[in-house]
């Protein structure tokens, strides 16, 4: 996915596929809502495998969500 540069400090609407094919999470989409860009790049690591997953989509939030 080269489409979206990510800002630093935002939140962002993802959804990230595990791409290990030695994992029992293999091809299984993930939607994480919010997403938070430390630093202006978005990770989503499985949390068996602890492989980054592939980034499928992602958008700006608008308006952010207010945590707190
Ligand atoms: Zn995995």
């Amino acid at each position: 996915m080269s489409d979206v540069t990510f800002q630093p400090s935002l939140y962002y609407d993802v959804v990230a596929r595990d791409d290990n094919e030695n994992c029992v999470n293999f091809e299984k989409q993930y939607h994480v809502n919010p997403c938070y860009s430390n630093g202006g790049l978005v990770t989503v690591q499985c949390g068996l495998c602890r492989q980054d997953m592939t980034l499928i989509s992602a958008s700006l939030l608008d308006p952010q969500p207010e945590v707190s």
